[in-house]
């Protein structure tokens, strides 16, 4: 089987909010195509346009392709070779960051094809099962500008994912730092205040993980605050520093008995070796498009299960990362929970109404994917809403 064509989609949110930190706003999705008429798709999380180029560029020379050329004439069905073909014929201009990102996307839609093509689901292929349902935590980050909305907002979302099914729920309680969202600016026992309420709404059962998303500017601080944490239970805090101090997240990882979790921008499973045993944290995180793949991911997960580590992806996309990480975490035992961004809880129209898919949840576990591929089909009527609305900020 031979790749034939690759169409990238750029698809907006026609509501999308540019004050909001949400990349669930926008997207990058491709349909690989193949010489047997086997469509696969993917999508990746990063600035859909710069995405694009990364895979429509021309090149001039043999070490710096745009992805879209590498890929065609190669055969779908064995993704790792091909992401190798790829990675090393764009490598002055790849080997991290956007690239990478893209050529996840087109990973993600060549481990589609090999499933359809074996007429068995991705995960087949990707390793032994190795457990009976998946476990999904739902993310809350409430899209209001005051504190005292924002609180009720959150405490109303914990509900409502704990009358949903879900085990565990996410916390983005950020009021500091590159990613305080729809401008809330608050001192950092105002994190404390939530989570407190949260916990003692929830009850001692319920899972609650934090993302603080880089708020803290020093180890110190971070401590100070993570200490007060402690009796709250927390199973993971989220990136608290800087993402390319790994120094500092050794220091911290080592001072406090709460798991440490990064990961989510890193591309290659070469950089989550510099975070395992540069940075020590408990929990890797990788974003199944952004670190290169579902080919990308596997091997991350390798070096968890060598290493003694959790791995729970970062997601906030759409349906079709959902089953990307669905197949993931069937094959993967030590992947406790996957990001998943409840539809009702959440703001994107594009996780609401992009594709048809097979996840849902019940009583807090999400069932092993059993359609052939990824199990995603693409709504039409929805991607031609969300191209247009993509064409009216760059036609
Ligand atoms: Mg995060």
């Amino acid at each position: 089987m031979k790749i034939t064509r690759i169409d990238c989609h750029i698809l907006l949110d026609p509501d999308y909010n540019p004050a909001a930190t949400s990349s669930a706003q926008d997207d990058l999705v491709v349909e690989v195509h193949t010489d047997e008429g086997i469509v696969g798709i993917g999508e990746t999380d990063l600035n859909p346009w710069i995405a694009r180029e990364c895979i429509e560029a021309p090149g001039t020379h043999t070490m710096d392709q745009g992805l879209g050329s590498v890929y065609l004439g190669l055969d779908p069905l064995d993704p790792p070779k091909a992401w190798w073909t790829a990675y090393q014929a764009t490598a002055m201009t790849g080997r991290r960051g956007a690239l990478v990102n893209a050529m996840g996307a087109i990973d993600m839609a060549l481990w589609d094809i090999a499933g359809k093509a074996a007429d068995a689901p991705t995960w087949t292929l990707l390793g032994e099962r190795s457990r009976d349902h998946l476990g999904a935590y739902a993310s809350l980050q409430p899209e209001v500008s005051n504190f005292d909305d924002y609180l009720s907002s959150m405490l109303q979302w914990a509900k409502s994912a704990k009358d949903m099914g879900f085990l565990a729920a996410k916390l983005e309680t950020t009021f500091s730092g590159p990613y305080a969202n729809m401008g809330l600016h608050e001192k950092d026992e105002r994190m404390t205040e939530v989570i407190a309420a949260v916990r003692s709404q929830v009850g001692p059962d319920f899972i609650l993980m934090v993302d603080v998303q880089y708020a803290f500017d020093s180890v110190d601080r971070a401590r100070r605050v993570l200490e007060t944490w402690i009796d709250l239970d927390i199973f993971f805090v989220e990136t608290p520093l800087w993402t390319d101090d790994l120094d500092d997240y050794r220091a911290l990882a080592e001072s406090i008995p709460i798991r440490i979790a990064a990961g989510e921008w890193l591309s290659t499973h070469y950089e989550f070796e510099d975070l395992v045993h540069r940075g020590h944290v408990a929990v890797l995180q990788p974003d199944i498009g952004r670190v290169g793949g579902l080919t990308e991911a596997v091997k991350v997960t390798r070096l968890a299960a060598e290493t003694g580590k959790l791995v729970v992806p970062h997601l906030w996309k759409t349906g079709i990362s959902v089953a990307a990480a669905a197949h993931l975490a069937t094959v993967t035992p030590h992947m406790p929970f996957f990001e998943f961004l409840p539809p009702p809880l959440c703001e994107s129209r594009l996780r609401k109404e992009l594709v048809v898919d097979e996840v849902t949840l019940s009583e807090g576990r999400v069932s092993i994917p059993e359609r052939p591929g990824l199990g995603v089909e693409l709504n039409r009527d929805s991607l031609e809403l969300f191209k247009e609305a993509a064409r009216r900020v760059r036609p």
